[in-house]
């Protein structure tokens, strides 16, 4: 009970598959969907917080202009 592959349709843009490229009907098309299969499944976290360097140590400051 093999499905005849003539019924399949190229998921992309529903022509007929091809033998050699299916589901899709051309090379092309089976590299948009890997692409969107790609795309859409890995989602890079947007992280903005660079740990802060510890640097930041108080600049010693010379007070000398309380001679009033
Ligand atoms: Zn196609």
């Amino acid at each position: 009970m093999a499905i005849p592959a003539a019924a399949k349709k190229c998921p992309i843009c529903s022509k007929p598959a091809v033998e050699a490229f299916k589901p899709f009907c051309s090379k092309r098309c089976a590299d948009v969907d890997l692409n969107r299969w790609l795309t859409g499944g890995y989602v890079i976290p947007a992280r903005d917080d660079e740990p802060m360097s510890e640097n930041d140590n108080s600049i010693p400051s010379y007070d000398q202009d309380d001679e009033f």
